[in-house]
């Protein structure tokens, strides 16, 4: 996928998720001069296997982290709707808001989590968080989005172009983001809570999975997506 979107809706359920699952895409369709605009649904508060940690005080950490993170990609907003972390739930209330945004920026391409991974090789499976936000964006784009009569009060119907979900079994478009790799590794380094340790790991862990996309598409560094045309 070569050309650059004018306007960008990414939907992800944790602060650093974005940069993890399309930093690379992000910064270049921003870098290019579109508009992208990122909407994270929950706090992240409860990303830590510290007992010691109040998770108060961790989302307004990983928020500062975002902050610096949404700078580097150039993002043209970034929100977050601040619902706990681990307790999305798919409801009409969440789809609404989702509805809203989308109605309200008006984007041509929305990234998003793909719903249906569920298992990632034989020792993890997809966050719970990241399944439902998934199905809620994509509930909320087709047809809610697109038609009058859901949500009519969040605003004009607006019909997405394309979904690019990402975090997928079965990815079918890459972005090359060879240009833009060492702004996604310095993005995801500004999440430290995270990604904290052994210095440079996370960065070397973005390098090598992009290269191995980048294998697939034929390209130094790229990022996978399942694509779905939308609207005829
Ligand atoms: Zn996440």
């Amino acid at each position: 996928m070569g050309e650059t979107p004018g306007v960008v809706l990414a939907v992800y359920a944790h602060p650093d998720d974005a940069d993890v699952a399309c930093g690379g895409s992000l910064a270049r369709w921003a870098k290019a001069g579109g508009a992208v605009h990122l909407v994270v649904c929950t706090d992240g508060g409860k990303g830590t296997f510290d007992p010691g940690v109040v998770p108060e005080r961790l989302a307004v950490e990983r928020a500062g982290e975002l902050q610096a993170s949404s700078a580097l990609i150039g993002l043209a907003s970034v929100d977050n709707l601040g619902f706990p972390d681990g307790e999305l739930s798919d409801s009409d209330g969440f789809r609404c808001t989702l509805v809203e945004r989308v109605r309200t920026l008006r984007p041509e391409v929305v990234c998003g989590h793909d719903p249906t991974a569920v298992f990632f090789g034989q020792d993890y499976f997809n966050h719970r968080d990241h399944r439902i936000a998934g199905a809620a964006l994509l509930d909320a784009v087709a047809p809610a989005a697109a038609l009058p009569h859901y949500f009519p009060e969040a605003g004009p119907p607006h019909q997405v172009s394309t979904v690019l979900l990402s975090g997928t079994l079965e990815p079918d478009e890459w972005v090359d983001v060879s240009d833009t790799i060492e702004t996604k590794v310095a993005a995801v380094e500004c999440h430290r809570t995270q990604f904290a340790g052994q210095d440079g790991w996370a960065g070397e862990a973005v390098r090598s999975r992009a290269a191995e996309e980048g294998r697939r598409a034929g390209v130094a560094y790229a990022e996978g997506f399942r694509r779905l045309a939308l609207g005829g």
